[in-house]
């Protein structure tokens, strides 16, 4: 792609954008004068599609006038209203609906789901995660070792970048396995690094797992809704994410949880049960012995926060009509330009932490701007650009391709110029 950096150029791309109008469909925050914000942390809490009021509303005006009937009689009833959510969940991930369900939140899935495939022995207990993992991710593992009696410090492994590096290599991660696979009882990695945007290749994850008979989880928080995991075809064992990052339902809101076709019908999995785990057909029987659902719904415990659900369903909504596909497409050129306008800033402070490859990230670039405190980062949310900072000199900004514009990078990174 032939770039150039002028505003003519960003607005001519944003013209030929065949997703441009899906910006008008979430709210933008703005400015005492009106003036959108430059908002570049959909990798932390998406914005709110216009429609998630009316979907809220739909449940709290069938709620008023329905009262318990709402669960069989509401427009979309809640009894079965998760499911109206796992066909595009499942698309999304590239999963298949046995495979997925939304429930909870992401550390809650992470845990209930290591009940199930982090089965430690004598011989094999160790854990290997990412050095950078996400402190929830951390401390999940930690307490598991802990919970089984074992020392997190001599059981968990750090799969870390080489000296003077940031991002990790394959290699690596191969040589751990190599050493220490015997000891090795589970590997949870996240699919995007959520400091580097660093995409791994999670089919090589799972085979290398698989060959050292080690469980495989993912965490998809920055990948749901940003890249196309095939968790499916990659065989990994199991995944979980959130939602209010890339998929825009609403700060807190409930989280998605993947087990592979594979382990769906196996009654000796070791699980943690509900009355939302039962059989469907005849869970209101309520007195029966426990009939547990094959696949992801016989994970859930308990009956749903509908109102949380209804603000996914309008995200998804929206996901379903333009596709991860189109998504992609337009992600790949939006974070390109993005990093073009990085480079011709010609700035020898900055440098950008993702890989280049567009294959290798999704939309998030980690910027590290050299002999920078925390004032660069306040300074542009003064100037209304939303980034995310990270100690000690790292910037994370999103373009989301559903509501950032080509116009906004290029304003971002007019503000950046100024500020350096
Ligand atoms: C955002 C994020 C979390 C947050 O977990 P919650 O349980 O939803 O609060 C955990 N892990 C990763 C990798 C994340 O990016």
């Amino acid at each position: 792609m032939n770039y150039q950096a002028t505003p003519e150029f960003a607005q001519e791309l944003d013209r030929q954008d065949p997703l441009s109008k899906y910006r008008n469909q979430f709210h933008i925050p703005k400015d005492q004068e009106g003036n959108s914000w430059l908002y570049f942390c959909g990798n932390s809490l998406g914005l709110q599609p216009k429609k998630t009021q009316e979907y809220i509303q739909q449940e709290l005006t069938d709620w008023a006038n329905l009262g318990v009937e709402g669960h069989f009689e509401a427009k979309n009833p809640w009894m079965p209203y998760h499911e109206f959510l796992t066909e595009t969940m499942a698309k999304l991930v590239g999963a298949k609906p046995i495979e997925v369900v939304t429930m909870n939140t992401l550390t809650t899935n992470l845990h209930l789901l290591m009940v199930s495939f982090y089965q430690p022995t004598d011989k094999k207990y160790k854990i290997v995660i990412e050095s950078d993992a996400f402190p929830s991710d951390k401390y999940a593992v930690e307490s598991q070792l802990s919970f089984h009696g074992y020392d997190p410090k001599d059981g968990l492994i750090l799969w870390t970048p080489r000296e003077g590096e940031e991002l990790l290599r394959m290699e690596d991660l191969e040589g751990i396995l190599e050493e220490q696979g015997d000891e090795i009882a589970m590997l949870l990695i996240g699919g995007v690094n959520y400091y580097t945007g660093q995409y791994l290749d999670i089919k090589k994850i799972a085979e290398l797992g698989d060959a050292k008979n080690c469980m495989v989880g993912i965490d998809l928080a920055h990948g749901a809704g940003n890249i196309k995991p095939n968790l499916h075809e990659s065989g990994v064992d199991f995944a979980a994410w959130c939602t209010y990052k890339y998929l825009n339902s609403g700060p807190g809101s409930l989280a998605g949880l993947f087990i592979h076709e594979k382990h769906a019908h196996n009654k000796n999995l070791k699980k943690f049960s509900g009355w939302w785990s039962h059989n469907k057909t005849t869970r209101f029987n309520m007195r029966q012995e426990l009939d547990v659902i094959p696949g992801a719904e016989g994970y859930q415990l308990s009956n749903p926060p509908i109102l949380s659900m209804a603000a996914i369903k309008a995200s998804l909504d929206l996901f379903d009509e333009v596709g991860m596909d189109a998504l992609r497409e337009k992600s790949e050129k939006l974070t390109g330009y993005f990093e073009y306008l990085i480079n011709a800033m010609g700035s020898d402070r900055i440098k950008i932490i993702t890989p280049s490859n567009p294959k290798e990230r999704g939309c998030q670039l980690s910027v590290q701007v050299l002999n920078a405190d925390k004032s660069l980062h306040n300074k542009l949310t003064e100037a209304h650009v939303i980034t995310d900072w990270r100690e000690p000199d790292v910037i994370r900004c999103a373009p989301v391709p559903l509501y950032n514009s080509f116009e906004d990078v290029f304003k971002m990174t007019e503000i950046l110029k100024t500020l350096l």
